[in-house]
């Protein structure tokens, strides 16, 4: 009975899987619903008995699809991505059938190797230095937050794993990002104990990649005052605008004072995949840790973040734990990625990132990132050719940071602030795309990220075209 009904619905789930996706279009991208309303739409309380698939699979098509933000459609132009594929999408569903615990080596031999391998393949493919390890983690946050940890163990010689946060600092730590750093660094300051007054952060320039001089004075400045730099945060790719801090300059400062060297290339990491993109990541080799997440801008459904360390035995040290009942007999042969994280219990991710990999090839890979590279070329370009729009940032990659200024109209800032929102609001409720926005020195600005996996030409133009019919 059972496999006959995971052959009755499975094919109709996947048959419903690949109209979806290749009929997204017809939704619109964000969904016309109002808070509580799907909240309302639910049974108060959990069924006794079973009520069978049909009935299960009629309120996922009739009250959950059309309340979803729909992530996948080509004029999703929001944030960043957070693209999949076909091979992921399947290899997903393989994962989950195994249902697998990759937390030790016994507990899934072919996952932890291929694990090891297919991180392997994407240090190649990024041209990371050799002997970067790598493992994958479910965030860019929860990689950012290791990061930290590690950087407070090497600073007190693994004083605070072993005495608490009293232990083994006699100044306190601190630790140093550009103002435009992602939040994921404040709150892993948090969640550290290295407390949000010792996060430093570093001005940035006109391109708002931060100043390394700046960075420089700023720990001489914290080191006269007895504290110790423990690390420092640089980002590929800003969230903001994609700003790209420069990694040699900073990993050199960082080298010359012992402290730990984190990049966080969330998403514009994956742009060194392509030959001519290798330079945001010049001085990489200075890095004491790395992350990117292939969940972004790679294909592979969330969650995939793909974390980097130059030595693993920091890392595992600060992890480890040997309970009886964990041990087995290979440990000394063998790794075991529950050291290499926060998580004991970890799914079999790397299936997807195989998959993925195989199925597009790098080259394949790297056609697509050039496709969305040369979109985001051509809006820059519509927007610097109209009198109406400017650019608020460099475009660095694949995201275009403008908005509509006149200047025959010299509005003010509070005044292009409402424009701005007003245009924002109209153009998203419209659901036919969807664009976010950031502030940028103070002054709104709006995004638009190019990075869908099926983004082509005709959608971006179509949302220049609302864009520029709706002022
Ligand atoms: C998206 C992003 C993050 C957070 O990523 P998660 O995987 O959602 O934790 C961190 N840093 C940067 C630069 C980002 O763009």
């Amino acid at each position: 009975m059972k496999a006959e009904i995971i052959r009755k619905y499975g094919h109709e789930i996947v048959d419903w899987v690949a109209d979806y996706l290749e009929g997204l279009e017809k939704f619109p991208v964000l969904p016309p619903v109002q808070p509580g309303e799907i909240l309302a739409k639910l049974s108060l309380s959990p069924p006794q008995v079973s009520e069978g698939m049909e009935r299960i699979l009629e309120d996922f098509r009739s009250l959950i699809v059309p309340g979803m933000t729909h992530w996948q459609h080509p004029s999703f132009f929001a944030y960043f991505p957070a693209n999949n594929s076909e091979p992921s999408v399947l290899a997903e569903f393989l994962t989950a059938a195994i249902g697998a615990q990759c937390m030790v080596w016994q507990t899934s031999p072919a996952a932890t190797e291929l694990e090891e391998r297919v991180m392997d393949w994407l240090r190649q493919m990024l041209g990371l230095p050799e002997g970067f390890a790598g493992v994958i983690q479910d965030t860019a946050s929860t990689s950012t937050l290791c990061a930290l940890l590690c950087a407070r163990e090497r600073a007190t010689a693994f004083g605070v794993n072993r005495f608490g946060l009293s232990g083994g600092s006699p100044g306190p730590l601190t630790v140093y990002a550009s103002e435009e750093a992602h939040s994921s660094v404040e709150k892993g300051v948090k969640i550290a104990g290295l407390g949000k007054e010792n996060l430093v952060l570093i001005p940035t320039g006109p391109d708002f990649a931060m100043l390394p001089g700046e960075l420089e004075k700023a720990i001489s400045r914290d080191l006269d005052r007895g504290a110790h730099a423990c690390c420092v945060v640089a980002t590929v790719g800003t969230t903001s605008s994609t700003a790209m801090d420069p990694l040699r300059p900073i990993g050199e400062i960082c080298k010359r004072l012992g402290a730990w060297f984190h990049v966080d290339g969330a998403m514009a990491g994956t742009a060194a995949i392509l030959p001519e993109m290798r330079n945001i990541l010049d001085g990489i080799e200075h890095a004491d840790s790395f992350v990117f997440n292939p969940h972004k801008w790679m294909f592979t459904n969330f969650d995939c973040s793909a974390y980097f360390v130059r030595d693993p035995k920091t890392l595992t040290s600060t992890f480890e734990i040997l309970p009886e009942y964990l041990k087995t007999g290979v440990d000394l042969q063998v790794k075991n990625f529950r050291d290499w994280g926060v998580p004991l219990g970890r799914r079999f991710r790397a299936l997807k990132l195989w998959f993925v990999i195989r199925q597009f090839g790098v080259e394949g890979i790297r056609e697509k990132l050039r496709g969305h590279l040369e979109l985001a070329r051509d809006f820059a370009s519509w927007v610097k050719d109209d009198p109406r729009f400017e650019l608020m940032a460099p475009v660095t990659i694949n995201l275009v940071c403008f908005r509509y200024n006149p200047t025959e109209k010299g509005l003010s800032e509070m005044e292009l602030e409402k424009a701005n929102k007003e245009l924002l609001n109209r153009i998203n409720n419209s659901g036919r795309c969807f664009l976010s926005h950031t502030k940028l020195k103070g002054r709104f600005s709006l995004r638009m990220c190019i990075g869908q996996t099926n983004t082509t030409r005709e959608h971006v133009k179509k949302a220049w075209q609302m864009i520029t019919n709706w002022i």
